[in-house]
């Protein structure tokens, strides 16, 4: 099903024609949040189906799923078969490629593409000095780095029941929550305490912000913040 569109483009002249009907991975994915900074995809392909061969941009992808895939990476055609869990991380350079879901779940992945080619140089220069606001300084028991480099910081957030964090600050970027939660946060300066329900796999972008949180929930906060540089 997946070829048969591909196949129209042998015909000489017909390349037009081609171009403006394939979509060959249409329904397996969508764009859930989109802005001059960002492009999120939400990804679900059922067990055993494929994706024809697509192109990506350098991001971040989120794993809301178990699952087992295969991708063929070109023009190298080198083959990568793995095993992903719900909630891994994992930084994505450029790729073209083709993928199959292998196991028997489905795989529900989002993947955060970032729109530009370089590292925002107002920001890094901020970053440069050092920040006693810095979420991982402030909320060290409840925020830790997943990973880092030139374009991203990568943070896992996890705040029991009725544990509060101080007064902290976020370069803008995509919050994920990986369960749903109750916040109160109290932006500074000035800012009323604004309740907020936070639900699983809802990506949001984030301004920047200096805020105080605490979970007024019953159930543990998990989320990631992915901030853009
Ligand atoms: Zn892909
Ligand atoms: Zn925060």
């Amino acid at each position: 099903m997946i070829n048969r569109p591909i196949l129209m483009c042998v015909l000489p002249g017909a390349v037009w024609l081609c171009a403006a009907q394939v979509q060959p991975n249409a329904g397996l994915q969508k764009v859930v949040l989109e802005n001059d900074f960002v492009r999120v995809v939400e990804l679900r392909i059922p067990a055993g189906v494929s994706e024809a061969r697509h192109s990506h941009g350098r991001g971040v992808t989120i794993a809301l799923s178990d699952y087992n895939n295969e991708m063929t990476d070109y023009p190298a055609g080198t083959v990568t078969r793995r095993h992903t869990r719900f909630g891994e991380v994992r930084w994505a350079e450029p790729v073209t490629h083709e993928a199959r879901n292998t196991g028997t779940t489905e795989q529900h992945v989002l993947r955060v593409e970032l729109k530009h080619e370089a590292p925002g140089e107002l920001s890094g220069a901020a970053k440069a000095k050092p920040d006693a606001l810095d979420s991982l300084i402030v909320c060290k028991d409840t925020q830790k780095l997943i990973f880092e480099n030139q374009f991203v910081r990568v943070i896992e957030e996890r705040v029991p029941p009725g544990v509060a964090q101080a007064k902290h600050r976020h370069a803008h970027g995509v919050l994920i929550p990986l369960a749903d939660s109750d916040i109160e946060a109290v932006d500074d300066p000035g800012g009323q305490p604004t309740r907020r329900h936070l639900q699983l796999g809802d990506a949001g972008w984030r301004e920047p912000v200096v805020h105080a949180v605490r979970n007024v929930g019953t159930t543990a906060l998990l989320n990631i913040r992915i901030e853009l540089k």
